[in-house]
């Protein structure tokens, strides 16, 4: 795919990604959208998303995405980053309703839902995928840290096995804008509020062990999360915890949305694939992360889950 070939024509572009944006998301939609704000200053651009966490401040423009969905024109080229068009949420009318649909993605659960898709599974991070499609001399500074944020995040700071020599490379060459690195590693991954700290703690110290201490669960109700003031981005990081046990193939962490409700997240040591159990109910990710929305008590949720599991392992 040719990315500025693509959008050529285009007068109204918009750039959106999946409901309750992660570091890829926003790292990979503002990276977009700094690098079409430099390449094409004549186009009309818009960036949808749900308002992402306070440590993705310290990405240039940050302010200028549009959390409250008013824009009535059609648009001319819109772009989903980091997912199907199922998870726009407010956006997913104008992508649907666009001349031109472009996905970038990287989850192996996505089959392509626009006009032009460039979805690769084998790919670390969307944010490495735009940077693939970017034209390297066009690059600064700003750009270079937003794709990098990307990166990082879904790596787990180039830990997951999803991290190529190809991802160290496209790194490599974004550190070279000469942004701090180190801080931003610390500041956006790594550090933690008092509350998503106790949180955490909380997670850890009820959680479950079950079929032989190989899959670990553990559940936040809307109560414990309503005691401690947490939103559902405060509990990013949990579940990666809960599978670095010991002896744990497949770690299941769980919160309550709604009544019997639960934003189920899964990730696996491997053995277990946890996208095709988050695909069978109608969620997705990668063969090692993985999540979707189940309904029931969370005994449902998790006895649901178990059969699955106990068949892969
Ligand atoms: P999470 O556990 O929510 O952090 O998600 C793990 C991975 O699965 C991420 O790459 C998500 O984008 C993806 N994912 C989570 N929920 C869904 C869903 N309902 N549909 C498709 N992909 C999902
Ligand atoms: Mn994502
Ligand atoms: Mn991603």
């Amino acid at each position: 795919m040719k990315l500025l070939e693509e959008c050529k024509q285009a007068k109204r572009i918009g750039i959106s990604g999946h409901i309750r944006p992660d570091g890829d998301c926003v790292g990979s939609c503002m990276g977009l959208y700094l690098y079409l704000k430099k390449v094409r200053p004549d186009a009309d651009l818009h960036i949808f998303l749900e308002k992402p966490a306070d440590i993705f401040s310290c990405i240039s423009s940050v302010e200028e995405i549009d959390s409250e969905y008013g824009e009535q024109e059609r648009f001319d080229v819109f772009f989903a980053l980091d997912t199907a068009s199922d998870r726009l949420g407010g956006a997913e009318a104008y992508f649907n309703s666009a001349v031109k649909k472009i996905n970038i993605d990287h989850h192996i659960s996505n089959k392509g839902c626009g006009d032009v898709n460039y979805v690769v599974p084998t790919a670390s991070s969307t944010s490495e995928l735009i940077y693939d499609l970017t034209e390297k001399e066009q690059l600064d500074e700003e750009i270079a840290k937003a794709l990098y944020i990307g990166i990082i995040h879904d790596t787990g700071v180039f830990q997951y096995s999803n991290t190529s020599p190809e991802t160290l490379r496209a790194a490599a060459k974004l550190i070279s804008y000469g942004f701090d690195f180190s801080r931003l590693i610390e500041e956006t991954f790594y550090e933690k509020t008092y509350l998503q700290t106790q949180i955490l703690g909380r997670a850890l110290l009820e959680s479950i062990l079950f079929m032989d201490g190989k899959c670990v669960v553990s559940v936040i109700d809307r109560k414990t999360m309503d005691f401690y003031g947490a939103s559902p981005q405060d509990l990013e990081g949990i579940v990666s915890q809960l599978r670095s046990i010991k002896g744990v193939e497949c770690a299941i962490f769980m919160y309550e949305t709604g009544v019997l409700e639960y934003k189920v997240s899964m990730r696996s040591g491997g053995l277990v694939n946890v996208s095709q159990i988050a695909s069978y109910f109608g969620g997705g990710g990668h063969v090692r992360a993985a999540g979707c929305t189940m309904n029931g008590t969370c005994h449902d949720v998790i006895n649901n889950l178990s059969l699955h599991i106990e068949k892969q392992l």
